[in-house]
Parts: C-alpha cells; sequence; structure tokens
C-alpha cells in the first residue's frame, strides 16, 4: 500500500513556466529520494506537498487525507524543512525549541520538556543545546531544522534539498538521521546530488522539466542499464564528433583527458569497453537524452 499518492499533478507559473507537468508518485514509508537537475520542478512539489502552494491540476492523498483540500489536517502530521529557512541567532537550541513546541500547543511542560530533550538527542545536538545558534555551523543548522520539523511527530517529512553546503562528514551525519526517520515515517529527500540518494532511498524518482523520468528501486533501475554501458578515454579535440556519433551521456576528465559514458544496445567497439552502472549513469541517461 503507498502513503502517499500523488496523480496528475501539474502547475503552470503566471509567466507561462510548466513547473509540474502531470506527476504521478506512489510513495511508501521510507526514504524516498527525489532527484533531478536545478529547475526540474523540485520545490514547487515540495511547496506543494507541504501545503504551501496550489497546484492547477491533479490530486495528492496522503492515506485517506486530501493533501490539497484539508490543509489544516494535513498540517498536524507534516514537517517540512524547507530549502533555506532562518534560524534567530541570539537563542540557544534548546530555548528555541521549547518555544516553538508552545505555539504548536505542547503547553504542558513536563510533556513538552521531554519532547525537547528526545529531539536533541535524536539529532546529535543535546551537548550543544546551550549555545546559540548563530554559532552552529551548516550540518548543525540542517539537524536543528530536523528537530523543529520533528515537533509535531509528523507522518510526511518533506526535506527540500537539505545537504547543498555540508562538508563530506555532516552529510553523513544527516544521511543517518534520515535512514533512522525513515524507519516509520514517509521521509522524502528533494536533491540534485547522485550521491545523496546513493546506498540510502530504497525507492527513488528522477524528474525534469516537470516530469517524471524514472521511478523504482535504484538497484534495479541500475541493473536495467547494465550491458549498454560503455566508456572510452579520448582526445580532447574529438569530444564533439563522439558526441554527434554517439549517445554520449556523461564526459569527465580524469588525469587531463575526457572520458566519456555511452549508451549503446550493440557493442561499438572502437576502444570502448563495457562498464557497470552507478547511480550517475542511471540519472545522466535520464537526463542527457540525445
Ligand atoms: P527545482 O527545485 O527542481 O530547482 P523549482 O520547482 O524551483 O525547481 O522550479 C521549477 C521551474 O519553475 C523553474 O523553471 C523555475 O524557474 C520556475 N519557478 C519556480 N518558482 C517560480 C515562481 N514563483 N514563478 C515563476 N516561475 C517559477
Amino acid at each position: 500500500m503507498s502513503a502517499l499518492k500523488i496523480s496528475n499533478l501539474s502547475k503552470t507559473y503566471a509567466n507561462g513556466v510548466k513547473a509540474l507537468n502531470g506527476i504521478t508518485l506512489d510513495i511508501p514509508i521510507g526514504l524516498f529520494g527525489l532527484l533531478g537537475p536545478n529547475g526540474a520542478g523540485k520545490s514547487t512539489l515540495m511547496r506543494t506537498l507541504a501545503t504551501l502552494q496550489v497546484a492547477d491540476a491533479g490530486s495528492i492523498y496522503l492515506g485517506p487525507l486530501n493533501v490539497l483540500e484539508e490543509k489544516q489536517e494535513i498540517r498536524k502530521v507534516l514537517g517540512y524543512l524547507p530549502q533555506e529557512f532562518g534560524l534567530y541567532p541570539k537563542i540557544t537550541a534548546e530555548d528555541l525549541l521549547h518555544h516553538l513546541a508552545i505555539l504548536k500547543g505542547i503547553t504542558h511542560k513536563g510533556t513538552r520538556k521531554a519532547l525537547v530533550q528526545e529531539l536533541l538527542h535524536k539529532t546529535n545536538l543535546y551537548e550543544k543545546k546551550k549555545h546559540y545558534l548563530g554559532s552552529f555551523s551548516g550540518g548543525m543548522k540542517q539537524r536543528f531544522g530536523i528537530a523543529q520539523a520533528l515537533l509535531s511527530n509528523p507522518k510526511l517529512l518533506i526535506v527540500d534539498e537539505p545537504t547543498a553546503g555540508l562538508d563530506p562528514m555532516e552529510r553523513n551525519r544527516f544521511y543517518n538521521l534520515l535512514s533512522a526517520l525513515g524507519e516509520d515515517t514517509i521521509v522524502i529527500l528533494s536533491t540534485h546530488i547522485v550521491e545523496d540518494v546513493k546506498e540510502l532511498c530504497p525507492e527513488m524518482a528522477i524528474i525534469n522539466q516537470g516530469k517524471v523520468l524514472m521511478k523504482g528501486n535504484p538497484i534495479t533501475a541500475m541493473e536495467e542499464l547494465n550491458g549498454r554501458l560503455y566508456q572510452k578515454s579520448i582526445p580532447k579535440n574529438e569530444l564533439e564528433d563522439y558526441k554527434t556519433a554517439f549517445h554520449v551521456i556523461a564526459d569527465k576528465y580524469y588525469l587531463g583527458q575526457p572520458v566519456i559514458s555511452i549508451l549503446s544496445d550493440i557493442d561499438p567497439g572502437d576502444g570502448f569497453v563495457a562498464i557497470a552502472a552507478g547511480l550517475e549513469e542511471l540519472y545522466f541517461s535520464h537526463i542527457q537524452t540525445k
């Protein structure tokens, strides 16, 4: 049973940009990766799920709840970490959580205290609870963002591009936190960073130009590319020729020389070697269509 059902969702902005163009996705409990380049429509989708924006057509159901109609009900079970959020610099993590909990209606002091302590532990911020938020690193701020999003014990947690600007250690810590939350919550992780989805999300979708290009299990999808993916190191001045002749999905430099990855149903020979698909190749095979 899918817990969140998005059907034929469309949105065109006043300037004519079709940000969502018939998105249909069934999202189960667990960590779900929504991967796409900048401008793909991820934030528009996240904001619509978070009841902050309206769609032109389509429907979204969280279990029996109609997300587009029953906004107040949805907000009670929703946690949202937007792409950018401000924090008051001169307040401690603990004090702000208490303050936000009061705003959420958790007025019983004992209950609130227990909840705030639990969230500080969960997000690994307990040791820093007396520190001003202004002194927090990028990773600590993001974890605080999760702590505040968890105040309402959400059934649906939406995190929009959370790892931009985090160093590898902070990123790892953040992944672990999201993985733990995915055990009993729908966690949607929107990102343009392939690395974020790798090994983390049992279910994912790739979107671009407001459309779903691929959905499913990343490992199965990668396996489907096997036998069709080839790589070759080529001279710099031949890159354009190769792009004309082959379906080049990625080119990157290795020791100063371009290495191209191509998709081909037959063995191209000519010095190309077969390679196994990684998530990056899967992503580029959908984004770079010929
Ligand atoms: P992503 O989060 O994947 O980068 P967005 O949902 O932010 O994508 O944007 C999708 C498209 O819609 C882009 O072309 C963007 O320029 C456009 N867009 C986003 N917000 C607005 C807006 N408020 N008004 C007009 N166009 C917008």
